[in-house]
C-alpha cells in the first residue's frame, strides 16, 4: 500500500521543503498511487478527478513565497476545463509554472473586490492576450450593496484601465481575446452560478468587511470542492458544503499567535481577524461540515504561526487537515484525496494550447506621424548626426 507522508509543520516549500504540511496527506485508497512529488507536465488529470491548486495562499502584500489569493480548479472532463478562483498579485506566475494551456484559463470567479483577490486580472486580460490566450474572459462575482461596489463597475473599470493595453495588440491578438464578458449575481443567496459540461458551481453568502463576499462550490462526476474565500466562520457555508471531499477555508492565526510573534498589540490584530477566521473557529466549521479533508489557506506563513494554528485546529477537528501553502496540490476523487507539492519550473515558457474559437483580427492602428523622424532602423547604417 503506498504511504504519502507529510512535511513537518515547520518544513515550509520556501525553507525547501518537498511535501505538503498535514496532519494526514491522504485520505482513502487512490486507484492508482501517485508520486511523492507533482511535477508539471508529468501526470495528466485522469477522466473523473479534480485537481485543485493553491496559486496565491498569503497575505496582501505578495511575497517571493507567497502570492496573494488564488485556487485553480483543473476538471477532468472531456473539455479539461479550468477554473480560477481569486486572481491575487503573483497568482498567475505559479499558474506558469504549472505548464498548462493558457488558453483554457478562461473563466474566474471572484469571491469578492479586496484587491490582493484580483490583482492579477489585468495580467490574465492584457498580459496572457500576448501569451497567446485567443477567446474571451468570463469573470463571475457577486453584486454590492449599491452598484458601484459590484463585480460589473469593476470589470468595466478594468476594461477602461486596459484600452492602452489593447489597442496596443490589435493586428496579433484576436479581437474576441479583448472582450471582458461580466456576470454579477445576487451574492445573498445560496445559488447556481455555473452549469455546463457536467461542472456545476454554486455561489453561497460569506461574511467579510460588506456584503458581496460569497464563497463557491463546485461539483462534478460525483467528487466536490469548496472554498471559502474571505469571511468568519458563517452558517450558509456549513450548508453548502454539507459532504464534500475537500474544504478550503481561510485560517488566520489567532491574535494571540499574532501579539506574540510580532510583539505588537492584541487589540490591533483582534479587529484582523474578526472579520476572519481564527483556528479554533476554522477546526468547529470543519466538525461541522465533516469534509474527507480540510485545508487552510490566506496565512503569511512562517513557522512560528503554523505550528499553533494547527495544533488549535486540531483541538477541535480530528479529521485530516492541510496548512496549504502556494503550489499545494490536490488530487480529488472517489477512491481518495491526495496533497502534495508542486516541484515548480520557475522559468515555464507559456503553453498557449488550442482555441476551437472562429477568430478575427482587426488591422494595426497607424503610427504616429512624428516616428518615422524619430526611428533608428534595425538594418541600416545610422546616421552620425541626428537634427530635430
Ligand atoms: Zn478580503
Ligand atoms: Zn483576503
Amino acid at each position: 500500500m503506498s504511504q504519502m507522508a507529510s512535511a513537518a509543520y515547520t518544513d515550509l516549500a520556501y525553507l525547501g521543503g518537498t511535501r505538503a504540511i498535514a496532519t494526514t496527506p491522504m485520505v482513502g485508497q487512490p486507484v492508482q498511487p501517485y508520486p511523492e512529488v507533482y511535477v508539471p507536465g508529468s501526470e495528466p488529470i485522469r477522466d473523473g478527478e479534480l485537481r485543485v491548486t493553491v496559486l496565491g495562499s498569503g497575505n496582501p502584500p505578495p511575497t517571493r513565497a507567497q502570492a496573494s489569493g488564488s485556487i485553480l480548479v483543473e476538471v477532468g472532463n472531456a473539455e479539461r476545463d479550468l477554473f480560477i478562483f481569486d486572481v491575487g498579485s503573483g497568482s498567475l506566475a505559479n499558474f506558469m509554472s504549472l505548464g498548462l494551456p493558457i488558453n483554457s484559463l478562461d473563466k474566474v470567479f471572484l469571491t469578492h473586490l479586496h484587491a490582493d483577490h484580483t490583482a492579477d486580472l489585468i495580467t490574465l486580460f492584457g498580459s496572457f492576450r500576448k501569451a497567446g490566450r485567443q477567446g474571451p474572459l468570463h469573470v463571475w462575482g457577486g453584486d454590492g450593496s449599491e452598484p458601484k461596489f459590484g463585480t460589473k463597475v469593476a470589470l468595466d473599470a478594468i476594461e477602461a484601465a486596459c484600452a492602452w493595453d489593447t489597442e496596443s495588440t490589435r493586428g496579433f491578438a484576436s479581437n474576441e481575446s479583448t472582450v471582458l464578458v461580466g456576470a454579477e449575481f445576487d451574492a445573498s443567496v445560496t445559488s447556481v452560478v455555473y452549469e455546463t459540461n457536467a461542472v456545476t458551481i454554486t455561489a453561497f453568502p460569506v461574511i467579510h468587511n460588506l456584503h458581496g463576499a460569497v464563497g463557491y462550490r463546485v461539483d462534478f462526476a460525483g467528487v466536490s470542492m469548496v472554498f471559502s474565500g474571505d469571511t468568519h466562520p458563517c452558517w450558509p457555508l456549513v450548508h453548502a458544503a454539507q459532504g464534500t471531499d475537500l474544504l478550503i477555508h481561510e485560517c488566520f492565526p489567532s491574535a494571540a499567535t499574532l501579539a506574540a510573534v510580532t510583539g505588537d498589540s492584541i487589540e490591533r490584530f483582534r479587529t484582523i481577524t474578526a472579520t476572519h477566521t481564527v483556528p479554533k473557529t476554522a477546526g468547529k466549521v470543519f466538525s461541522l461540515v465533516q469534509p474527507r479533508m480540510g485545508a487552510l489557506w490566506h496565512t503569511f506563513l512562517v513557522p512560528a504561526v503554523v505550528v499553533p494554528i494547527l495544533e488549535e485546529v486540531t483541538e477541535v477537528f480530528d479529521g485530516p487537515v492541510v496548512q496549504t501553502q502556494d503550489l499545494t496540490l490536490f488530487n480529488i476523487t472517489r477512491e481518495a484525496v491526495v496533497a502534495r507539492q508542486v516541484q515548480a519550473a520557475p522559468q515555464a515558457v507559456a503553453t498557449p494550447g488550442e482555441s476551437t474559437l472562429e477568430l478575427t483580427y482587426s488591422t494595426r492602428p497607424e503610427p504616429p506621424g512624428w516616428w518615422e523622424e524619430a526611428i533608428i532602423p534595425d538594418d541600416e547604417p545610422a546616421p552620425r548626426t541626428h537634427h530635430l
